[in-house]
């Protein structure tokens, strides 16, 4: 007899419907399964089969085959267990076949028959073809995220089976827990001094701009780039739900009280593996880090010290907000528009890189720094030195600096302001405006256009530098609350935050030597 039962299995950050064919027939008694299973995927007859006789079912005398259908699709994981299960009770006339067709199943089982949470869950249920889908309790939260399937959960095979026969009732869902969201991010009114990182941080939360932060060990750039998530303004619905999606086939906890808005922070060390970071690795190819960081921040610290393959691969998620994996078996777009928040001592000594600052010799400091190359450090649209704060600063002995030690509900409400405005250019932020926008919203007044002039003559500014120019100095404007066109104060606030030697060498890049190069396979990068 033959049944089939509706299922999903994870590509990539996406879940596909997949139908499982359970074919019961006289013969060799033995169970194969067909369709392009993975190796987790083949397991399951192992485990299909102990969870079946210790929930008190017989396993047939029989040739079972398995079919995953589309046959052409990978399948990958463990969650297909629970149709299989099931599929081959209904082929083998121990369970209905009529109220299972209206369901679709997702769920690892355990030896005991029990029925376990599966990585990507919340992808899953959005991918099936069903009206309700059948999760571990587990996932229940995670699946409810869908919103437009309705979520029903059993603990173990033989209940869901009873379920299935009339016999017992559909188990209430677990209640949604009341965690608190975690504690809040640390709060900028704990920085002191620093007048140029704050105003960097600011100006980076405000148009979505890439973020270099240059000092030596000890001056406070991590603590400024921990600050940045509390300056972002929440995720609108839809964009948690796609963070969520990413989370969730990445393995991390995803729900629990339900979507979080807020913005995802990811601090990968320079250890992990490219695949920790890019994502892919074995048969099922799953999101890295910089995918993690969709919608929120990838924050690099030690930046000099990651891999030059692995700074590599940032090019293409910072050209088209996601990265492709090729594995032999199977190719993957990941999505990855992440801000990208790097920190770096200019010497590999710790010291803050000017000269007699350390005895490191010359070229050793000109290698440390060159780990960096030039392409990545020309997408940092903002590039600032953090030197340590003064004592002053440092015991609140009402310095300078003193009456800027803005808390972060300040200086966020300030970012919104700034945010809102990029919105009604029809962009989530101003780094995401293309060149033909500039002319239209970051025009230039004639002291502005003066200062730029100079600088692309004397081959101080290249041509797209310019452009990252004026998309900071229009967020500076913003969050002044000035119009445009814009006057000389945005546009030398906006060359102070984009330091050019910031690494001690001269780190213009000419306009031939682009990311993305045809030949590459990488977009042309905009003026
Ligand atoms: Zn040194």
């Amino acid at each position: 007899m033959l049944a089939t039962v509706a299922s999903a299995t994870l590509v990539g950050v996406e879940g596909q419907a997949v139908s499982v064919e359970v074919h019961v027939a006289n013969g060799l008694p033995g169970l194969r399964v067909v369709g392009l299973p993975d190796a987790s995927c083949r397991e399951a007859r192992d485990r299909v089969r102990a969870a079946l006789m210790s929930s008190g079912f017989k396993w047939p005398q029989k040739r079972v085959t398995v079919n995953l259908a589309p046959s052409g699709l990978r399948k990958a994981g463990s969650g297909l267990d629970l149709a299989i299960a099931l599929g081959t009770l209904i082929a083998d006339g121990q369970a209905p076949w009529q109220p299972a067709a209206r369901l679709s199943f997702i769920a690892e089982l355990g030896l005991d028959g029990s029925l376990r949470p599966v990585t990507g869950t919340l992808p899953l249920a959005a991918a099936v073809a069903t009206a309700e889908v059948v999760v571990a309790p587990a996932s229940a939260h995670e699946a409810t995220l869908v919103g437009r399937v309705g979520v029903r959960t059993a603990p173990d095979l033989r209940t869901l089976i009873g379920i299935l026969e009339g016999r017992d009732r559909w188990p209430q869902p677990p209640p949604r827990g009341s965690y608190p969201p975690g504690p809040p991010p640390p709060d900028l009114a704990e920085v002191k001094g620093q007048v140029l990182g704050r105003q960097a941080l600011e100006v980076a939360a405000a148009g979505g701009h890439h973020l270099l932060l240059v000092g030596p060990a000890g001056a406070g750039k991590t603590m400024l780039a921990l600050r940045l998530p509390g300056l972002l303004p929440p995720l609108q619905p839809e964009e948690a739900l796609e963070v969520a999606r990413v989370h969730s086939a990445a393995g991390l906890q995803v729900g629990i009280s339900g979507l979080s808005p807020r913005p995802p922070f990811r601090a990968p060390h320079h250890s992990a593996s490219a695949v920790a970071l890019v994502g892919g690795g074995g048969a099922r190819l799953r999101p890295g880090e910089i995918s993690c960081a969709h919608r929120g921040v990838l924050f690099l610290d030690e930046l000099a010290e990651f891999p030059g393959a692995v700074l590599d691969n940032l090019r293409q998620p910072l050209e088209e907000g996601r990265i492709v994996v090729c594995r032999a078996t199977a190719t993957v777009s990941f999505p990855a528009r992440f801000m990208l928040v790097g920190a770096m001592n200019a010497c590999r000594c710790g010291a803050d890189g000017s000269p007699g600052s350390c005895s490191c010799p010359e070229v050793s400091r000109a290698r440390y720094t060159a780990r960096v190359s030039g392409p990545l450090l020309d997408r940092f649209d903002l590039r600032v030195r953090v030197r340590r704060p003064e004592v002053e600063d440092l015991l609140g002995a009402g310095g300078p600096a003193e009456a800027t030690n803005e808390p972060t509900h300040v200086v966020a409400a300030r970012v919104a302001m700034a945010r809102d405005m990029a919105r009604a250019r029809a962009v989530r932020a101003n780094a995401d405006l293309e060149t033909s926008a500039l002319e239209r919203h970051a025009t230039l007044g004639p002291a502005a256009k003066r200062i730029l002039e100079r600088r692309l003559t004397d081959g101080r500014l290249s041509a797209r530098g310019l452009g990252r120019i004026r998309r900071v100095a229009l967020t500076i404007a913003d969050l002044a609350g000035d119009e445009v066109p814009l006057g000389e104060e945005h546009v030398l606030l906006a060359l102070a935050l984009r330091a050019t030697g910031v690494l001690g060498r001269e780190d213009q890049v000419p306009a031939a030597a682009t990311f993305g190069k045809s030949g590459e396979g990488l977009a042309q990068v905009p003026a």
